[in-house]
């Protein structure tokens, strides 16, 4: 174990969150848990996963495996767009917990809005339910557009605690984290490396990264995290999970946030999931 201590983040319904968490994307069977359980053991407090990654019983595995105190891991699951219906979308939660071996998850999130299915203010009902009943400690969306989450708000009267979104410098979705920022819901950037290389090998990116004695992935962590955003980038080796959980002793200056910033594009959406129109089941 190491001592990198991850600063938390408080969210709008009194909890707490470690501010950079662990996605989980491919991480199934049982090499999925080994990496799991080294990401644990080098510090993450945060495991992403959903009902789509087939992995809840992998995460419920590395947990137990990894002799962290339970209480002191959070764990993220999501709603799939085929189960938005009330009582389908409480099944998917009991489901999940059977599965992870779970008796709570700290986060259960509404994958996707798919708007033309139009049941999404259902999932949430069912989610507050989740919580009152305790299977659940806080709830949120992915991929929500303001409209979705106001409508939320509006028809239920409770305000997501996060939602996770695509985030990376080539997409900044600036105007739906100001919105997120307005209404306390934290924001979770999904896939904030890029996925593959390309922000990584960005000049401009390396000639901060030089300039700090750190890597590319660094910078765009941390550039993330001065963001307010929550990132939960997925690494296989250890020395890559170290790497991206060492981002909380440098500083970028503010013009280095910019220019990492300016590399936003209108198109910047890694695939066109648009969550206007883009529907995941
Ligand atoms: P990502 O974290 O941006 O990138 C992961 C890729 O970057 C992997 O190929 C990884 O390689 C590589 N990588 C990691 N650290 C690196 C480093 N320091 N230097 C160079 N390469 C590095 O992409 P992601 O997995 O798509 O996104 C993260 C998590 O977000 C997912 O795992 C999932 O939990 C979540 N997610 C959510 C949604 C949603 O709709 N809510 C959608 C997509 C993803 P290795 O694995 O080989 O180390």
């Amino acid at each position: 174990m190491n001592n990198i201590s991850i600063p938390y983040l408080q969210m709008n319904d009194g909890h707490t969150v470690p501010s950079l968490g662990f996605g989980t994307y491919k991480l199934n069977g049982s090499s999925g848990v080994e990496t799991m359980v080294k990401a644990l053991k080098a510090g993450y407090r945060l495991l992403d996963s959903a009902f789509k990654y087939e992995n809840e019983g992998a995460v419920g595995e590395a947990v137990r495996r990894s002799g962290i105190p339970r209480e002191q891991i959070q764990v993220t699951s999501k709603v799939p767009g085929l189960r938005h219906r009330y009582n389908e979308a409480l099944y998917s939660v009991e489901e999940s917990l059977y599965r992870a071996g779970l008796d709570y998850y700290d986060f259960y999130l509404i994958h996707w809005p798919n708007p033309s299915q139009d049941l999404y203010v259902e999932a949430w009902q069912a989610l507050i339910e989740a919580r009152k009943r305790g299977l659940v400690r806080s709830i949120g969306c992915s991929n929500f557009l303001p409209e979705h989450m106001q409508r939320l708000i509006d028809e239920t009267g409770v305000v997501p605690a996060v939602n996770q979104i695509e985030l990376y410098p080539y997409f900044i979705q600036q105007g739906q984290r100001e919105w997120h920022d307005q209404h306390g819901i934290i924001t979770q950037s999904w896939s904030p490396l890029g996925r593959d290389s390309s922000a990584m090998r960005e000049p401009v990116i390396n000639t901060i990264a030089e300039k700090h004695g750190r890597s590319a992935a660094q910078v765009i962590l941390r550039w993330h995290i001065q963001l307010g955003a929550l990132p939960i980038p997925k690494a296989t080796s250890p020395s890559r999970q170290l790497e991206n959980l060492s981002v909380f002793d440098f500083e970028l200056s503010s013009d280095e946030m910019s220019v990492i910033s300016a590399l936003d594009r209108p198109d910047g959406r890694r695939k066109d999931q648009h969550p206007a129109y883009y529907e995941e089941y």
